[in-house]
């Protein structure tokens, strides 16, 4: 994937114009350069900066929302859930969950017991991943450090971990080995409009300023969080209030203070809501989500507040009594919004699900709102098709559901790990590019074998100098945070954000992009106050703190 030079996009039509580069929007891209489209999408910041790296990592049908009744839009993400294991197997494990029946919940046995046989067969593989109802005796054998005062038992079932960034970015190459253009740090400030029709977009690239027109003959917005400031640009500031988003928060710990190896869902002693720690995909640590609550600032801006985290702990050591754990056991968190649906007066609107809406506005373009990421490739497809029905254009069958995204194909993931393992490179780092970048993990054993100090570790987790030329040639990586937040997941779960005390990386990035010293330094203290916003202890010396494991 090569970002293209605004230059060489000034004056061209394309057939589409996709704004917003998270899954939505990458996931988009894709269909529709596999349609035989010609596709450009802008992404203001990074691709994956917006909720779509901030999200509780699952590719779920959503158990909970069989409490409202929601079984259309169960089966079907269920349904998504199982075509991501084929196009994503790099980036999708199955796991098993526990949903936790304690006294006092309104969940009871047998209610439980159907709504995990609906989800059984509703996934359609329910010889493969089948439920069990487990007593209390049996849960607490599996993880003896749950609570158990009140306990009942619980239903164990199966779901599926990813990591929402990389499967965003992935999706992203997929759609750029389609033939689709992808344009990172630029951002969308107007739309080219005809006789009030929407006619292209105003490209401003967030490095050197400089703007170009490029023309569309149908334009998407895709952008989450943001959709109604992309309205106005259309409606000339007077948009209605259509998005009602609420603030999502997670917090990282480390499994030996929070020992747990199952997934669980329970409820908050807090507010009696659903919510879930988890075992992360990195062996060592749990994640705890999430919060729900309104919010009203900047999309720019989010972050988690102190009341988050403290709300985060007290599930925490609800969940775990004796973990007693407090603010220095945090080693990061994140925050996200969800992008709900507010009704939409006056617009023709057609609800294509429960749970996302496609509608036109008055230029003609066309927005998508809500969603998750387990169905953004349903999603994809049903906004191409809206926007072929614009244009009327012959409908083409879109080939994604068939098509694995960059780096998911899963033969070669067996020749990859003899050929690096003979070229030298130790068995986890193997592990760790298969993870992360699937078949292309090959492209990173390329660059190792180019240069020997390529074979270099720089960072924790195994990141090397490979990977990060890797991401700089082949993933449009362009900042220290790019880097660290996006490629290598390594502000989720690293205490220092993936610092280290000689930021090796930051002086290969600048090797690699060119960037004076002063940048370096600039580029350096973006994202240390990024990862100061998400660690409670931040100003802490780091030998206060916990030590990494
Ligand atoms: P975003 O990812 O926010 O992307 C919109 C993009 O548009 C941004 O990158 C932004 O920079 C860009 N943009 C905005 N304005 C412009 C402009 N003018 N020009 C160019 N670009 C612009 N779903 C699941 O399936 N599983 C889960 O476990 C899950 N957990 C969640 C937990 C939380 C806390 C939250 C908040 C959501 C969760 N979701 C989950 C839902 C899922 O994460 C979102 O539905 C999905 O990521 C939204 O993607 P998006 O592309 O629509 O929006």
């Amino acid at each position: 994937m090569r970002r293209p030079a605004l230059g060489e996009l000034a004056g061209l039509e394309f057939d589409l114009v996709v704004i917003g580069g998270g899954i939505t929007g990458v996931a988009t891209a894709r269909d529709a350069a596999l349609r035989g489209m010609s596709v450009l999408l802008v992404e203001k910041d990074d691709f994956a900066s917006g909720t779509s790296s901030r999200s509780s990592k699952l590719v779920h049908g959503g158990l909970r929302y069989l409490e409202t009744y929601q079984f259309k839009m169960v089966a079907e993400s269920l349904r998504e859930r199982e075509r991501m294991l084929l196009m994503a197997p790099h980036l999708t494990e199955v796991r098993p969950f526990f949903y936790m029946l304690y006294e006092g919940y309104p969940e009871t046995r047998f209610l439980l017991n159907l709504g995990l046989t609906f989800y059984d067969v509703a996934s359609g593989e329910w010889r493969k991943r089948r439920h069990s109802m487990l007593s209390a005796g049996e849960v607490r054998q599996r993880e003896p450090h749950l609570r158990a005062e009140g306990l009942i038992g619980a239903g164990q079932y199966y779901d599926v971990l990813t990591d929402d960034a990389r499967l965003t970015i992935d999706t992203a190459k997929g759609a750029a080995e389609a033939g689709a253009r992808l344009l990172n740090h630029a951002e969308v400030v107007g739309l080219l409009l005809d006789g009030g029709r929407a006619r292209g977009v105003r490209i401003a690239d967030r490095f050197t300023g400089d703007v170009v027109e490029v023309h569309a003959r149908q334009v998407l917005n895709a952008t989450g969080p943001w959709t109604e400031h992309t309205r106005a640009l259309e409606e000339g500031g007077g948009a209605a209030r259509r998005m009602r988003p609420t603030k999502g928060v997670h917090i990282v710990l480390r499994k030996r203070d929070f020992p747990l190896n199952t997934a669980v869902f329970l409820r908050s002693p807090d507010d009696n809501r659903v919510v879930w720690p988890i075992p992360s995909l990195e062996d060592d640590l749990v994640y705890i989500g999430t919060t729900d609550t309104d919010y009203t600032g900047d999309p720019d801006d989010v972050h988690p507040e102190p009341a988050d985290l403290r709300y985060l702990l007290n599930v925490a050591n609800h969940t775990i009594p004796d973990a007693k754990l407090d603010e220095s056991h945090i080693v990061g968190s994140w925050a996200g919004l969800r992008p709900l649906v507010a009704p939409a007066p006056g617009t023709s609107t057609s609800n294509t699900s429960r749970e996302h809406v496609i509608s036109t506005g008055p230029s003609g373009m066309l927005t998508i709102s809500g969603g998750k990421l387990t169905g953004s490739r349903l999603m994809a497809r049903q906004f191409v098709d809206a926007a072929e029905r614009q244009l009327e254009r012959p409908h083409a069958r879109s080939t994604a559901v068939r098509t694995p995204i960059s780096g998911g194909q899963v033969g070669t993931f067996g020749q990859i790990r003899t050929r690096a393992a003979s070229a030298g490179v130790p068995g986890a780092v193997i592990d760790s590019w298969l993870r992360r970048y699937g078949a292309n993990a090959e492209k990173v054993l390329e660059v190792w074998r180019e240069s020997p100090d390529a074979a270099e570790v720089i960072g924790p987790r195994h990141l090397t100098r490979a990977e990060v030329r890797y991401c700089v040639a082949e993933e449009e990586c362009l900042t220290l945070t790019d880097l660290m937040v996006r490629r290598t997941s390594l502000f989720f779960w690293d205490p220092a954000g993936g610092l280290t005390p000689e930021n090796a990386m930051v002086a290969e990035l600048a090797t690699l992009l060119g960037w004076s010293i002063e940048e370096s330094e600039r580029q350096l203290a973006q994202y240390r106050r990024l990862v100061a916003l998400h660690r409670p202890t931040a100003g802490q010396p780091a030998d206060e703190r916990a030590p990494q494991a």
